[in-house]
């Protein structure tokens, strides 16, 4: 308990920082990133891979930032809606398809007809990709990522389901796997699974996770069809 006020209290103090900041570094480095691209355009020598390394090196920057306007997203107050998370998931897969094919992994999609779930959807999109992005850099060429629904009906929840058949994970990152900061990465924010588990525990979910090394692992979000409205519980989702 005392664990988890100190984590939450982190992320508090994150995503208050971050909200403003991130919107302001953001603009000038789409700027830079753009004249950037321009000049590699028009060099024609060996500079060429120097350009490279520098959109890299942007592209790294805007990925850390991106992770702690999440931080701040999350905390701000839910929209909640009825939503049909099969087309909330396609949606977003759209984005990632690309990527995927880029680096030659392949997508699996398995969904089940599941009803209309009473959620913030611009949060539980935010954990899926969050988790999703995980997946894809713990994936090599020809690895697979599934992803697909599941209604649990006896239980009036919903599944989504998130699978990867990457590097997997040893007992001791699992075990650190929702502390913010927490990341086995050299440039890693170690605020993507915090902000996931936190989204989505407000709206009265859970997030399970498998996992073996060098087998793949998988990520499991389980949803009340309609939360129980506990009051403020709803409402003050921030
Ligand atoms: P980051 O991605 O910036 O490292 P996250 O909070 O998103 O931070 O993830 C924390 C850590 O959890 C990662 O550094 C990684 O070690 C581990 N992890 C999360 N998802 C996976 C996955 N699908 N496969 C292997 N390791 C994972
Ligand atoms: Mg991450």
């Amino acid at each position: 308990m005392e664990l988890e006020l100190v984590h939450s209290e982190k992320l508090k103090v994150v995503g208050e920082m971050s909200a403003g900041l991130a919107h302001e570094i953001r603009n000038p480095i789409a700027t830079i990133r753009g004249f950037i691209q321009l000049f590699r355009e028009e060099e024609m020598g060996s500079k060429k891979s120097y350009f490279d390394i520098i959109i890299k090196e942007i592209d790294r920057v805007n990925y850390i930032v991106t992770d702690l306007l999440n931080v701040a997203k999350s905390k701000s107050k839910g929209q909640y809606r009825q939503t049909n998370i099969q087309l909330l998931l396609e949606e977003m897969l759209v984005l990632e398809t690309s990527q995927l094919k880029n680096k030659g992994m392949n997508l699996v999609t398995e969904f089940e007809t599941v009803p209309l779930i009473f959620i913030d959807p611009l949060k539980v999109q935010q954990a899926c990709m969050n988790i999703i992005q995980n997946a894809i850099e713990a994936m090599d060429v020809g690895d697979t990522l599934f992803v697909g629904t599941k209604h649990l009906t006896e239980e009036n929840k919903v599944c989504i389901y998130i699978k990867d058949t990457g590097i997997g994970m040893d007992p001791l990152t699992l075990e650190k796997l929702r502390t913010p900061f927490f990341t086995t990465k050299d440039t890693g924010t170690g605020l993507g699974m915090s902000t996931s588990f936190r989204v989505i525990e407000e709206m009265q979910g859970t997030i399970d996770v498998l996992s073996e090394e060098r087998k793949g692992s998988t990520f499991t979000i389980t949803l009340p069809i309609i939360p129980i409205c506990k009051g403020s519980n709803i409402k003050e989702n921030g």
